[in-house]
């Protein structure tokens, strides 16, 4: 059984840690720099708009949304949604989150061309996320009954779930994006000092982290996968 594989923690427990450390550093940073107000007393939802604005989208909406750190731009409905602190509050964690969604939708206006195949493999990595593993097991075990039947099944298990690696290596570019812009908009638009500009990275490098520990701990898990089938053989 190699669920019980100690190998299978070799690979699969120091992404782990790295996105629980990301977790908690994401959740400590947006605490402390929610408490911190900015200078302009401008709130998230007041930065949003302008970075909107600014960027030729007033089309966009901004909405407030329930749920802790829920924020996301809709590119279907074309709406920013922010979460209730980041839409009302005047802090440098909310202004920094706030600008962050509003560098999703420029990218989505310009076309930014990962996050045209990151929306495109939606779908697909839906489905192939749970559906993957799934298979590879099912494949996996039955091969004593099945055969290369078996085999060819676990294969397209690891192919499906393949694909949700790849969409959590293309979410890298997206994310790392939308940061850069938001710093850079923040500070040319005098939404915050360059002062303030500390604790912005501290809340948006940590989100990033979180970002490159899902990458890795997808990478893992199908690495994971292929050296099963190549051990078996
Ligand atoms: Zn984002």
């Amino acid at each position: 059984m190699f669920y019980f594989d100690p190998v299978y923690f070799l690979f699969a427990l120091p992404p782990l840690l790295l996105g629980l450390w990301a977790q908690f550093r994401v959740k400590s940073a947006f605490k402390k720099y929610s408490q911190v107000a900015t200078q302009s007393g401008i709130t998230g939802a007041q930065a949003a708009m302008k970075i909107l604005q600014r960027g030729g989208l007033s089309n966009v909406n901004v909405e407030m949304t329930r749920g802790m750190l829920s924020d996301h731009y809709d590119p279907s409905h074309k709406v920013l949604r922010l979460s209730e602190d980041v839409y009302n509050l005047p802090s440098i964690a909310s202004v920094g989150v706030a600008a962050h969604e509003a560098g999703h939708a420029l990218q989505d206006k310009k076309d930014y061309f990962p996050l045209t195949i990151r929306s495109a493999m939606v779908p697909v990595v839906s489905i192939g996320s749970w559906l993957g593993p799934i298979l590879f097991m099912v494949g996996f075990f039955m091969t004593g009954m099945l055969g290369t039947f078996g085999t060819s099944v676990a294969w397209a298990g690891i192919i499906l779930f393949g694909a949700t690696a790849l969409f959590a290596v293309v979410t890298l570019p997206v994310e790392l994006d939308a940061s850069r812009r938001a710093k850079e908009l923040l500070v040319s638009q005098g939404i915050v000092s360059q002062r303030e500009m500390q604790g912005v990275n501290a809340v948006l490098d940590a989100a990033a982290l979180t970002y490159v520990a899902a990458a890795a701990q997808a990478i893992m898990q199908l690495l994971y996968y292929v050296m099963v089938m190549n051990r078996r053989n």
